[in-house]
């Protein structure tokens, strides 16, 4: 793994053979996984073009996911906002709940593919392992899911869930028992036996083929979004908005309208409760380049390289790290990375609660408050698309119990 970074001038959807997005990705590997990732670049590249492979993945797609997941103009909350007409990418009409089925389907049915047994996995707030849980129990794999002993506690609905659906939760109980150690913990039981089992990724993030292979899985939204757009209004958004965490429903949509230069496009980070340390997970906005669970990103780190303590209000978005490809892509300039704070999307949340009844999850509704914000600055002609990632029944109770009805209602609705 010399690193002598190259620099290509690439198109902006592939990474060159080593995985890089410009100056970000590669496989930073310990030398016992390197065979084992090859193995799997080399399945995944024989297989993504391979007719029955698309085939039955499209077959899934439609008939157990629900796509394609239709384009919604919301119209009172634009009209109440004032501004641009905002429409929303209805990921969270997905089987599950959120967008994370797309890749978890491919990734397993790859996994099956290859001749693998299991899939292991990390999970934070539980999000990735119930939509893997579901992806294995549905292609008849075994599943086993890492999470750390202060999640366990916290997400016992989602532990629940996993378990139903027939997936083995190993709790994990050193470190800070959170998600980072949770992420080791897999990756050492998937040293252990990386014959028979395949490490699923949640999100665009880790070693080559993962950001590559994640990106592909959820172009879809960005395929179908762009298609429904133009059927529904004649032209394309001048704006493309969704939430990054680690990045994979952001870069799904993006990459429908990456080769569209008059469309602008807009990642939206976690402020968290403001710019200090500790208080936030907008990486590309407050990081600097660093290495993390193998592969090079964006990071917000400590002097020595260690990655520093994360916070946002949605517990999907609180990673350190993030897909090569944004990086790449904010440093080319072709898609603008801002924030949108904790009071940010929880105004959302209930603005699109109360004005479409759609209950957003708390990681969209970081999209959803960027958008109203811009939305008011601009003429009703103009568009603003936004990838709605999830619904938000998994975050009811935190918001009722942190931020009650009350204190909404004082605010009165919207764009303050
Ligand atoms: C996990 C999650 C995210 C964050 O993951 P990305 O890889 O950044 O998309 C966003 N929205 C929802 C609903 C999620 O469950």
């Amino acid at each position: 793994m010399a690193k002598t970074i190259e620099k290509k001038v690439l198109n902006t959807q592939q990474p060159d053979e080593k995985g890089f997005f410009g100056n970000y990705g590669g496989a930073y590997l310990p030398p016992s996984l390197v065979g084992v990732m090859q193995e799997i670049t080399d399945s995944y590249m024989q297989i993504k073009d391979d007719p029955a492979f698309v085939e039955e993945l499209t077959y899934l797609q439609q008939t157990y996911s629900g796509r394609p997941s239709p384009v919604y103009y919301a119209k009172r909350l634009s009209e109440a906002v004032g501004g641009a007409k905002i429409y929303l990418k209805r990921e969270d009409l997905n089987h599950t709940g959120a967008h994370k089925i797309n890749h978890c389907l491919g990734e397993v049915l790859l996994a099956k593919r290859m001749g693998k047994k299991k899939v292991i996995a990390e999970t934070g707030a539980g999000q990735h392992g119930v939509a893997l849980a579901t992806a294995a129990a549905l292609l008849g794999l075994e599943c086993d899911i890492y999470m750390g002993d202060v999640d366990v506690a916290k997400q016992a609905p989602n532990v629940r869930r996993m378990q139903v659906l027939g997936a083995k939760v190993v709790p994990v109980s050193r470190g800070t028992r959170t998600l980072k150690d949770a992420v080791d913990a897999a990756f050492e039981a998937y040293l252990q036996d990386p014959v028979t089992t395949m490490y699923a990724i949640g999100s665009v993030v880790g070693p080559h083929p993962f950001p590559m292979m994640v990106r592909d899985f959820q172009s879809v939204v960005g395929r179908e979004a762009r298609q429904q757009f133009l059927d529904m209004t004649g032209s394309l958004p001048n704006h493309v908005v969704a939430c990054v965490g680690g990045g994979s429903n952001a870069i799904g949509i993006f990459s429908g309208f990456l080769d569209d230069p008059e469309v602008d496009i807009i990642g939206v980070e976690p402020g968290g409760r403001g710019p200090a340390n500790g208080d936030n997970a907008a990486t590309m906005t407050y990081g600097t380049p660093g290495i993390i669970h193998g592969f090079s990103c964006y990071l917000l780190q400590d002097k020595d390289g260690e990655p520093l303590p994360v916070y946002s209000i949605a517990s999907g978005l609180d990673y350190p790290g993030v897909g090569p490809q944004h990086c790449y892509l904010k440093d080319i300039k072709r898609v603008k990375y801002e924030v949108a704070t904790d009071r940010d999307a929880l105004v959302a949340f209930y603005d699109l609660s109360r004005l479409e009844g759609i209950i957003p999850a708390l990681e969209s509704a970081h999209a959803i408050g960027y958008a109203i914000k811009v939305a008011a600055k601009m003429s009703p002609e103009q568009t603003i698309l936004v990838n709605l990632s999830g619904r938000g029944d998994k975050d009811m109770d935190y918001v009722m119990e942190h931020y009650p009805l009350e204190a909404y209602e004082e605010q009165k609705l919207l764009v303050k």
